[in-house]
């Protein structure tokens, strides 16, 4: 009995065989040994035994995590004495003691480490221009996400072999203590130390993921962004988070939109508002201007007279309204310029302009000097 040969020997596999290669080598080793073939041959019986009984255990893949970690006392209660021996310690904290009489507190961990899991969700940002937000457009999105690894995809483990079942905890990635305490003997639980609570155990851990399954890289999506968009927004991308985990779907990708400043543009909701130099004499006069606007340029009547900081309205002109129809206005504040660097000849004819002027053509100044009469007479 003590004397038992290893199960993989027996089979004439390498241990971290796949199942395939067990399944192989069982059905080739069981015609060798079958007693049909060899009626009275009590050799051949105990090694066709021992065939069985090696391939009753590797072919469960709990049994066979169980033997790959423990050997045969791991499958054979009866094998050796002590067993494997606790691995666990009895420190347990008064937690676990309610948990098991209340039902637990929230936000202790899922009994079962193998149920597929959600991904995480990954946030990124995007820069886009003035023009992209207001009328949309299509985008591609570099960002960093935790993908399933293609080399062992997603089990950890080194290309041609496989994960064992956790034989601590047999997979469920928790492990069940009896302790006594004032309330009586209460069976507690408690993340699995020989699989850090992972329910399996990687033996050839795979080289790209050192074993986590997953690899951080770099992922591209082309995403939509709606016209009239605004700065600090997000855009969720379902679906293009950081992968699952035992067949988890993938958490989802927000997209945080930073809008880039526009050399003319200013934006305030949907409503677009810029300046508009022009000259002394234009607004005086009044001018056929030329005004940006989202579709182009327009051109606009500034009427005799405009002051500075007067403000003019085009409608419709500003940026599409979010998921709706219509479209916010464009506003335009008139900059009156004071001209400089003036020649001679220009400082003359602005000095006999200004003589031919009167309390008429200014009547802001009229205002301001009767009022000054006003107060101090
Ligand atoms: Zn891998
Ligand atoms: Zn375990």
């Amino acid at each position: 009995m003590a004397d038992k040969r290893d199960y993989y020997e027996v089979l004439g596999v390498n241990k971290g065989a796949s199942d395939d290669e067990i399944k192989k080598a069982y059905r080739q080793a069981a015609k060798k040994y079958h007693p049909d073939l060899h009626p009275g041959d009590k050799a051949a019986e105990e090694k066709f035994k021992e065939v069985n009984e090696a391939y009753e255990v590797l072919s469960d893949s709990e049994k066979k995590a169980r033997y790959d970690q423990f050997g045969h006392a791991g499958v054979d209660p009866n094998y050796g004495a002590g067993g494997a021996g606790s691995p666990f310690g009895q420190d347990i904290d008064i937690g676990d003691i309610f948990s098991s009489f209340f039902g637990g507190f929230g936000g202790r961990r899922s009994a079962n480490p193998n149920a597929p899991r959600r991904g995480s969700d990954v946030e990124t940002t995007m820069y886009i221009s003035f023009e992209e937000a207001a009328k949309g457009c299509k985008k591609t999105v570099q960002y960093q996400a935790i993908s399933t690894c293609k080399d062992c995809n997603g089990t950890g483990a080194q290309k041609g072999t496989t994960p064992k079942t956790c034989s601590a905890c047999g997979g469920r990635g928790q492990v069940t203590i009896n302790q006594r305490t004032p309330f009586g003997t209460v069976q507690t639980s408690r993340p699995c130390d020989a699989c850090k609570g992972r329910g399996k155990i990687i033996e050839t851990p795979c080289r790209t993921c050192n074993g986590r399954g997953q690899v951080r890289r770099k992922k591209t999506v082309e995403v939509n962004v709606p016209a009239g968009i605004n700065d600090e927004q997000v855009l969720n991308v379902g679906g293009h988070g950081n992968s699952g985990v035992n067949g988890g779907p993938a958490g989802d990708l927000h997209v945080y939109i930073g809008i880039r400043p526009h050399p003319i543009f200013e934006r305030r909701g949907d409503d677009i508002w810029c300046d508009l130099p022009i000259t002394f004499a234009q607004a005086a006069l009044g001018a056929t201007v030329t005004v940006p606007t989202l579709d182009g340029k327009a051109s606009y009547e500034i009427h005799e007279g405009t002051q500075p900081g007067d403000v003019f309205k085009l409608k419709g002109k500003g940026v599409q309204h979010l998921g709706g129809r219509g479209r916010g206005d464009q506003f335009v504040r008139v900059v009156i310029e004071v001209p400089k660097n003036l020649n001679n000849k220009q400082k003359d004819l602005i000095r006999e302009f200004d003589a031919a002027m009167g309390d008429k053509n200014y009547q802001k100044r009229k205002g301001f000097k009767d009022k000054l009469k006003d107060i101090f007479g």
